[in-house]
């Protein structure tokens, strides 16, 4: 068999891989998404996602939204600081949306976008295992490939084409793609191209949790000198994430469940009621990890968490991703099929999201930094800060817009 030729190669079917390709659907362009997991095994990823009211507009548009099941509403968020008076509401109708946000399990995502993918896609057997892991649809005269079980192991840009090198069940392949997209989280480049790194010297432990009195459609953000604590609705509790210094967050993961709903007690405080029951634990190193070029090498991108990932203090990481899959689409679509992974065409893609980029980074990174420490002074501000943010509708308006549709509105 010869050397494999796409438009465009998608590495990472994850949420924003998954969104670029579906993205793509209907173009006539010869496209492929390579995803490690082996065919029809559901993600275990334990986190839950909150998404904004700007993803849902995205979602819907690609026809997403209405297929995406066991969703919670927000439509307020309370922002308090830990023993402080300060604190800022903000309410979905003051901004004039249906609501603030959404959440849903990150499995729940990524299932509806996986299910979309092959819903238009016809098996083929694969070249490779003749076992039909290689899915194919026909749109327009483009193509589209979900190959699952497909580890990408190399990859090097060229003058007019990028090289990949895959596995899959234990037998190399190459293909050559004239826009390589690099969705796989960030690992495969890190070496060669290391990001930049800012451990926040924080975990992230989470649970789902119920309480006495729960509100309703109300999540919750506290800032502690630990660092930060949400609450967000869903179902009839809240899915909870609990950022602690790294070791502190392993130490709180044996607890049984009474010791670990009474230090949440004391924690929060009693906002929702009494804590009553808390499911299974899981914890993840938080930091900001930053390519310092969206473009490495040519006709190579890289999108979502490859090339930014952020706390989730403000919920930003998928908003962020699925913003540069829509926008990196609206590129392909718009370039001349000659001008398809050309270095003015990934100019024009980073152009278009420098702002929105930059400033969802500094947003994020600023509210972690800020809000971080017990210094007297600083947690003084921070609290008359939250107060006048409170008083001040244009301020919190310009917030919430940004945290729902990001810097290019
Ligand atoms: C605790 C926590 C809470 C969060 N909460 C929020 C939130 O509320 N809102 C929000 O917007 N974001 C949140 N995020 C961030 C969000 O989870 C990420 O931004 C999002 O998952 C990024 O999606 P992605 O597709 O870029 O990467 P990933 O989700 O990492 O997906 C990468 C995909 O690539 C595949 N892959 C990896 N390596 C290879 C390879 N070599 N070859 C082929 N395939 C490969 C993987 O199997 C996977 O399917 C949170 C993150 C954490 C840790």
């Amino acid at each position: 068999m010869g050397t494999q030729q796409y438009d465009i190669a998608i590495i990472g079917g994850g949420p924003v891989g998954a969104t670029l390709a579906l993205a793509l659907r209907g173009s006539k362009l010869k496209v492929c998404v390579l995803e490690a997991r082996p065919a029809n095994t559901a993600s275990k990823d334990a986190r839950a996602l909150a998404l904004s009211y700007g993803s849902r507009l995205l979602l819907a548009r690609l026809g997403i939204w209405d297929a995406l099941q066991d969703i919670s509403n927000i439509r307020t968020i309370h922002i308090s600081q830990k023993q402080s008076f300060g604190r800022t509401m903000l309410h979905a109708e003051e901004l004039n949306v249906p609501e603030l946000g959404y959440v849903l399990p990150y499995p729940a995502l990524q299932d509806a976008l996986t299910d979309a993918l092959q819903h238009t896609l016809s098996p083929s057997p694969s070249p490779a295992s003749g076992r039909g892991k290689r899915d194919s649809a026909g749109e327009g005269s483009g193509k589209l490939q979900f190959i699952t079980g497909a580890s990408v192991t190399q990859l090097q840009g060229e003058l007019d084409h990028a090289v990949i090198g895959y596995q899959q069940d234990g037998v190399e392949h190459t293909l050559h793609t004239r826009l390589a997209v690099v969705a796989d989280g960030g690992k495969l480049l890190a070496q060669q191209y290391p990001p930049e790194v800012h451990d926040y010297g924080q975990s992230a432990l989470i649970t789902h949790i119920t309480c006495s009195a729960p509100q309703a459609d109300t999540a919750f953000e506290r800032f502690t000198p630990q660092g930060p604590l949400a609450l967000l609705p869903f179902k009839v509790g809240y899915e909870l994430v609990w950022t602690a210094p790294h070791q502190r967050a392993q130490e709180m993961l044996p607890w049984n469940d009474a010791r670990f709903l009474h230090e949440l007690q004391q924690h929060f405080g009693d906002r929702v009621g009494e804590f009553l029951t808390a499911g299974k634990r899981t914890c993840f190193p938080l930091g900001l990890r930053r390519a310092p070029q969206q473009t490495p090498m040519p006709h190579t991108v890289l999108l979502g968490n490859a090339a930014q990932t952020m706390h989730p203090v403000a919920g930003q990481g998928f908003n962020m991703g699925l913003r540069d899959a829509w926008e990196l689409a609206q590129e392909i679509l718009d370039a001349a099929p000659e001008a398809l992974g050309t270095e003015a065409m990934l100019a024009a893609y980073r152009s278009q999201r420098r702002t929105d980029r930059e400033a969802g980074i500094r947003f994020t990174d600023g509210l972690v930094r800020l809000f971080s420490n017990d210094l007297p002074l600083v947690s003084a501000g921070r609290a008359a800060a939250l107060t006048a943010l409170d008083c001040l509708p244009f301020v919190k308006k310009f917030v919430a817009k940004r945290m729902m549709f990001g810097a290019n509105g």
